[in-house]
This record gives structure tokens, sequence and C-alpha cells, in this order.
């Protein structure tokens, strides 16, 4: 008998994790088998930036897409609220029971204000994202805004340049690039495709500097480590301008053509209290010299890459915002092989803020209200809310204030319905959870932060017919309460992709479908090389405080008590923020540890692998005891980014106060203290 011949399909597709990488591939697809249909996805290497290679933590990803524990069915709550207890039942008994609970709070509520829909960027499509907000407007109902993560850096910048996108990241491979200075980004781990850059601009015999609460990869491949004290960061950034200044490097043309306010750059003179800040930053006086020196020398060929981690505290957009001023005072913009990396989403703005609006479809005056994602606990605290749909995030692993926001998902009047891939920390408080498609079978639009551009993924088909993307069941939803004549419920998710598309430039639309991306910059295209800033007056707003700010809190932090320690909580580098468990469960462990260093486990006469007591005004939870040589004394470390469904794990979330950051109203996740304390 003949064979059947196997048809291979290739579909571009892009990693839609909240993730720098963003990266591209080709996914090879035989649509005839049963189950695993995603045969193969090849990073691109063509793509200046996936370089051909995905990252450790993903690069199985048939794996977790037809993973034994994906969810394949709606599922039902049959035991108590914090459980995952949950029976199986038909699509279309979800549909009617969520139906008749939404009714039944509009009718007792006379509004559909108290519907909530919560979503964050685990999925960073356009359409994952901003497709469902066409229910949400419909109904007037409530969502979330703002987010948890770079948004303070954002608005600091902002305050400065009028934008936060300033340079083009493929400067890190310009050979004018001469000097690079990570700050707060550990490389390795969060932007690893970055840190190949980085890596090849090295043999080109680049230097690096690098500045760090951690000693982390890419600090030891520092020709200076500058290893500070969490929280003072604008403390160097003070006695650096103070040097730069006293040493005549400061860039007078610049300043003067280009920056509005800058004589007040210079009012805080750093050199008369330098002993004093080198002991609270923790550093030497030679290492501070040894950069300064390297900046002096580099002057107009310097490149700082700004981590997301600087600015999770109260005063992080000010802290980066500070940052951003050494780079202003040596004139280090608008060159090639000068800048400043932090995010670059709003390069494309003008261009995507049209399709948003489109997804959405929300034009001027929106019906929606809109809560603060960060304060999610708080407002669910409150009767005003007795829906609550969460998509595209893991809210009980990732948000501040665990303990609020548990409290708050176990009100019995509060029906929840999770739409997500995998059991979770969340899916424990769902009534219903509805089986989520994979983003590579979703139309989609992905517009990353860290490469200005664009990309795509061509869905490809699901093997589970109960499996929905956030789109399709909210439409679905729409139909079931008699939208179904409207004209914006009758567009496929596929309509709307092809309708985003028409409506980009021809360039764009060439690009993206030929190759799956569309690049704004080539390698060596440098913005703003007039020097000319979107702000009112073209010139750099540097109007203070530059340094005086934060001085409560750092001094809190500067004054532990002999077992209080500052609390970092980075992502551990087989996860993504709360995502890739399921992949990488054999290091779900980690986030069982507290990490501290080793003068700290001796001063505290305590037992590595010993349990300890975890504690502060937020919560106390039992950790076990671990040593860390990338840490500073009084700093302590746990993971976050905790994706297990399983029970017992910690979340250090729990010790993270819920006051947002003061410019961009993100979470302040490297603001807490903590106590620890031995158990006896
Ligand atoms: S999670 Fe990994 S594969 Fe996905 S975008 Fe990030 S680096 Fe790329």
């Amino acid at each position: 008998m003949k064979q059947k011949k196997t048809l291979v399909k290739i579909r571009f597709g892009t990693c839609s994790k909240d993730c720098y990488g963003s990266c591209v591939f080709k996914g090879y697809w035989n649509d005839d088998i049963f189950i695993n249909k995603l045969v193969k996805a090849i990073p691109s290497k063509d793509h200046p930036f996936t370089n051909g290679f995905f990252c450790p933590k993903f690069k199985q990803r048939e794996n977790l897409v037809y993973h034994q524990e994906r969810l394949k069915y709606p599922l039902i709550r049959t035991g108590p609220k914090s459980e995952n207890i949950f029976e199986k039942i038909s699509l279309k008994k979800a549909f009617d029971l969520i139906t008749e609970i939404l009714i039944k709070v509009q009718k007792k509520r006379k509004s559909f204000t108290s519907i909530l829909g919560a979503f964050y960027a685990g999925n960073s499509g356009l359409i994952s994202q901003y497709a469902p907000l066409r229910f949400f407007e419909k109904l007037g109902a409530t969502i979330t805004n703002g987010g948890i993560c770079n948004e303070g850096g954002c608005a600091g910048l902002t305050e400065l340049f009028g934008t936060y996108s300033i340079t083009n990241p493929l400067q890190l491979k310009n050979p004018a690039t001469k000097l690079i200075v990570i700050w707060g980004s550990n490389l390795s781990v969060s932007n690893n495709h970055a840190y190949y850059l980085v890596k090849q601009a090295l043999k080109r015999g680049t230097k690096l500097v690098v500045v760090d609460s951690r000693c982390t990869q890419v600090a030891k491949k520092a020709n200076c480590f500058l290893h500070i004290t969490p929280g003072t960061e604008y403390l160097l950034v003070k006695m650096i301008i103070g040097e730069l200044i006293a040493c005549k490097a400061h860039d007078e043309e610049f300043l003067s053509d280009h920056v509005e306010s800058e004589s007040l750059i210079f009012i805080e003179d750093a050199r008369v209290e330098r002993k004093k800040l080198l002991e609270q930053i923790g550093i030497d006086f030679q290492t501070f010299q040894k950069f300064v020196r390297l900046l002096i020398k580099y002057k107009y060929h310097t490149l700082f890459n700004i981590g997301y981690g600087v600015q999770k505290d109260y005063n992080g957009g000010r802290i980066v915002k500070s940052i951003a001023l050494i780079q202003i005072v040596l004139g280090n913009l608008g060159k090639p092989g000068s800048g400043l990396i932090y995010s670059q989403s709003d390069f494309l703005k003008p261009t995507i803020q049209p399709l948003q609006e489109y997804i959405a479809n929300i034009e001027g005056e929106s019906k929606i209200k809109e809560i603060p994602l960060i304060k999610l606990g708080s407002f669910l605290s409150s009767e005003n809310y007795q829906m609550l749909f969460i998509y595209n995030f893991n809210p009980v692993s990732s948000l501040p204030n665990q303990n609020l926001l548990k409290r708050a998902l176990m009100r019995e009047d509060l029906f929840v319905v999770v739409i997500d891939m995998f059991l979770n920390d969340t899916t424990k408080y769902a009534d219903i959870i509805i089986p989520a498609k994979f983003d590579l079978e979703t139309y989609d639009i992905i517009s990353p932060y860290y490469i200005p551009g664009l990309s795509i993924n061509i869905g490809g088909p699901c093997p589970y017919e109960d499996c929905l993307s956030n789109y399709e069941f909210f439409q679905k939803l729409a139909w079931k309460l008699g939208f179904e004549t409207s004209s914006i419920f009758q567009e496929s998710e596929q309509t709307i992709f092809n309708n985003s598309i028409k409506m980009l430039p021809l360039e764009i639309q060439n690009d993206l479908n030929s190759q799956g991306y569309y690049l704004l910059f080539n390698n060596d295209e440098v913005p703003f090389n007039n020097s000319k800033f979107p702000t009112p007056n073209n010139r750099i707003q540097a109007k203070g405080p530059h340094f005086e700010f934060g001085e409560n809190d750092l001094k809190r932090k500067l004054n532990l008590k002999k077992n209080e320690f500052m609390l970092i909580s980075p992502s551990h580098s087989y996860f993504l923020h709360s995502q890739l468990g399921q992949l990488n469960s054999k290091y779900l462990n980690e986030f069982n540890k507290i990490f501290i260093s080793t003068e700290d486990v001796d001063h505290l006469n305590l037992e590595i692998g010993s349990e300890v007591l975890v504690s502060n005004n937020y919560g106390s939870e039992i950790y076990t005891l671990a040593e860390s040589s990338e840490l500073k004394s009084k700093t302590a470390l746990i993971y976050s980014g905790l994706s297990s469904s399983s029970k017992g794990n910690p979340n250090v979330n729990c010790f993270i106060p819920d006051k947002p950051e003061e410019l961009g109203f993100s979470g302040s996740y490297n603001s807490a203290i903590v106590r620890i304390k031995k158990i006896v």
C-alpha cells in the first residue's frame, strides 16, 4: 500500500514570553498528526538578535506545548478555594455557568463595573493582550492597568527625554562602542541574546564595567566590577558626576545646547562626603576611580545598558533617571557607540497605537473603568468586585503582598474565571478554568521591548478542541450574552490579525510576510543623532532633585539590625516570571531557599541547610538557609517567579509591600526588608 506523504508546513513564530528575547523562529508543523503537531521550532539565524538560539529555559518548546499536564478541558471547582481540586466539565456547561453568574452580578449591582478583567504580559502578543478588551468595553466593566515590571524606569527617563527609548540596542555590535556599562542586569540569565553580543564585543576589545548588587556571570567578565549595596545607585552617580566635573570631563557644549536646567546637575557636590558615600555604597576608592577613568577615556564611545531590577524600588524611576545623568553630563547620546539602553518599546508606539486601538476597539472615550494592577489585592478585598477574569498572568505568584491577595481571592462571593495552560498558584482560587491555547497556536503580533520592531506568530493547529485563545474565549462569551450580531465580535482572531497587518506601512508588511519580523533600525543606525528629544522644547529636562530623594528608605536599609536583611528577588535562571515551571520542575526546590553571604552565615551563627524563619510585617515563612558568594553582606536573595501548583512552596512575594514605585507605579519588589531567625 502506498504510504501517505507527510506534509510539513512552515509557519513564522515569535516567543511571546515577557522577555527581552522575543525570539523569532520558524515552526515546522505536521497538521495531520493527532497530537504532536509542532514538530520543531528553529530559531532564526538571520535575525540580528535571536542569532539562531533560544534560551536554556525554553529550548524545548515542543515538550511544553504537548506536556502531559497541559489543560485540555474546562474545569470546575469541587474542593475548597486555595487548592487545585477540580472536575472536568463541558465547554458548553462552563459558558452557561459563567454567563449565569455574569447576569446575576449585573442584576445585583445594576452595572457591569463589578466585573473585573485582570491581565498582564505573560503572553505579550498584541491580540492576546488587547482583543479581550472588546468584551470589557462592550460591558463597561473594569480592567487592571499599569504593570509590575519596568514602568518606574520608563517614567523616570520620560521626565528627562520625553521618551524612555533613546538608543538602538544594536549599538552593542557597533565597533565604535569601546566601553559597555551593564548596570543592574544579570545578562547571562535574563537577556542571553544581549549577553552574546556583549561577549562578541569583548572579543573585539571593548571594555566592560558592571555595576550590580550581585556578582553575576557577566560581572565576572568585567574589567571593572562595582559590587554595590542595593538602593545606593544614586549615591554612586552623585560621586561619579562630582568627579567628572572636577576632572572637567563634562561636555559643556552638549549641556548648554541640549539640556534644560543643566546647572542643577552641578549643585550637589559629592566630593566633600566621599568617604561616607563609599562606605554606604560598599566599594573602595580604587574601584570607583577605575570606573571614572574608563568613562573619561571612552567618552563618546560608552554605551549603558540598565536592567529593570534597578527600578524595583520605591524610588526606582528616579534611580534610573539619575544613572542617565552620567551619559548626559558626558554628552554620550546620539552618537555612534554611545547611548542608554533601557526599554525600546516607545520607538514604535506611533505605529502600534492605532493597531492597539483597533484590536481593543477603543477609540476616543472608553467606558472601561481601570484599577492599578499592583493594588489588585486591595481592590479585590472590597465587595465592589464580584466577578474576576484572569488571563495572561499568574498573579498569585507574581504580585506583591501575596497574603492580602490570597485573602481577597478566598471571598466566597467572588467568582473567579482563569484562562491558562496549566494548573498553577492562581488556578487554586479559580471557580472555573478555561484551557488556553499556546502562543504558537494563535495569530498574533509581537512588539519586542528590547530590539525595536515587530514580529508575527502564524497560529498552528491546536490538537485539543476545547482550548481557546484569550480572544476566542471572550468572543464566545459575548455571543452567549447576545452580542453575536455586533460586528466587533464577528471578526475572527485571524481577521483581526490580517486587518492589523494591513494597517501597517507597506515596508513593514513586506518584511513580516517574507521573514516573519521587521526591524526599525539597522546595526549602525543612531536615533536622536541631532540630540533633539521629544520634550516640549526638544531639550533634555534635567530638573531635580537628582540625588536628594529616598533618604528615609535608604537610611533604613543602611541601618539594619543584626538579623535584618535587604531582600532581592530575581527570577531563577530556568524560570521566567512564573512560567516554564512544567519544563524545569527539577529546580523548584531552589524556591524554598534563602541565600545570604558566607560572612553573614558566620555572623549570625547559622548553619547552611538549616530551617530559618523569614518574616516582616507582610508575611512569615520557613526557608532553608543557603549561602551565595554572589551576595553582599546584609543582602538576602529568594528567587521569584515560582511556577508551581504544588502545596507548600513559599512565595517570596508574600514579603513584598504593595506600595507602588513613586513615578511609574510599578512594583517595589526590591524595597523589602526581612528578618531571619534560627528555628530552635
Ligand atoms: S523565553 Fe527564551 S526563547 Fe522565549 S523570548 Fe525569552 S530568550 Fe527567547
